[in-house]
């Protein structure tokens, strides 16, 4: 186990329990305007709650992550002012000690924990299969009687959902609902064996400790569902999390903005001459903020100013 394989306890100088929050990038493309809109109002809600931070790199698709990207993204977060609590100082201690890679050991207790209580199956059918059986998406239980052998090769682990009703805790209230019709049986193992986003997340965020999530409003299904799956781990300390789901910015009314929409990469925007105030006035125009801001302290102040979400 290697050092940062603890559960943070972040406390106050007076001994009070703090919170625990963070920003999980992939470093699959530059960080773009969306990335640093995300970051700044966890930072904002961080400051509201008192909660310290931890910066997680969300890297298990090794094929996507890239080196230039890695240092993209360290390279982004100090032009654009943040700083961190906790995870890696730089790229040497992302590799060394903070790489998803090393909590691999911990991805596969929880799915051995989940095989073991028969809650999962394997699936071979293809995106294309399931777009053709099912034209809004939804997965129509193919594989779900199959009792195919879940170490067949290229096989997606899914997770046999139920009805049941999942408490979500907002700064507003409780919030109950069943898991959306999009994440019924949703994959917690792909095909190349890996551990889905859905599960590395959760065991993450468990292990971490962290209890305050902030997310797009994109996230909201993937939420739920880390809530439903998060109900059959031991040691669940997910449940208790409070969830805020910010808007995105949009690249037109149904996309929001991709890694590939080079002209709003931060790495871009400083190619073309912009400095850090122009893009945090970007950000602040973009919240409605009544006033010009300029760097991270000021967004955080206005956001909480407003009272947003
Ligand atoms: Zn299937």
């Amino acid at each position: 186990m290697l050092l940062n394989q603890y559960r943070i306890q972040p406390v106050s100088s007076t001994g009070t329990k703090l919170h625990l929050t963070r920003i999980a990038p992939t470093p699959s493309g530059f960080l773009h305007l969306g990335n640093i809109l995300s970051f700044a109002i966890t930072y904002a809600l961080a400051k509201k709650h008192q909660a310290k931070i931890l910066l997680r790199i969300d890297d298990l698709d090794q094929n996507r992550i890239k080196a230039p990207y890695v240092e993209d993204m360290f390279d982004t977060l100090a032009f654009m002012g943040f700083t961190w609590h906790y995870g890696p100082k730089n790229i040497e201690d992302y590799h060394a000690s903070f790489s998803q890679i090393h909590r691999m050991p911990l991805y596969q207790k929880a799915l051995d924990h989940l095989t073991a209580k028969s809650a999962v199956y394997a699936c071979q059918c293809s995106r294309k299969d399931i777009a053709q059986a099912s034209p809004d998406g939804r997965y129509p239980g193919t594989c779900r009687e199959k009792a195919i052998d879940l170490h067949k090769n290229r096989v997606n682990w899914r997770l046999k959902t139920h009805d049941t009703p999942i408490c979500m805790r907002l700064e507003s209230g409780r919030v109950i609902s069943e898991l959306p019709a999009l994440m019924e049986d949703f994959i917690i193992r792909k095909k190349d064996t890996a551990p889905a986003y859905q599960l590395a997340s959760v065991v993450d965020d468990i292990h971490f400790g962290v209890d305050l999530i902030v997310r797009g409003n994109d996230l909201v299904n993937s939420s739920w569902a880390q809530l439903f799956l998060a109900g059959l781990l031991p040691e669940n300390t997910f449940s208790k999390s409070t969830f805020y789901h910010h808007p995105l910015i949009m690249e037109d009314r149904e996309h929001k903005l991709s890694k590939s929409a080079g002209s709003t990469s931060i790495h871009g925007l400083r190619k073309i001459g912009k400095t850090k105030a122009e893009i945090y006035q970007q950000l602040g125009a973009f919240m409605g903020f009544d006033t010009s801001i300029s760097s991270l302290q000021e967004f955080e102040r206005a956001y909480n100013q407003k009272g947003l979400p």
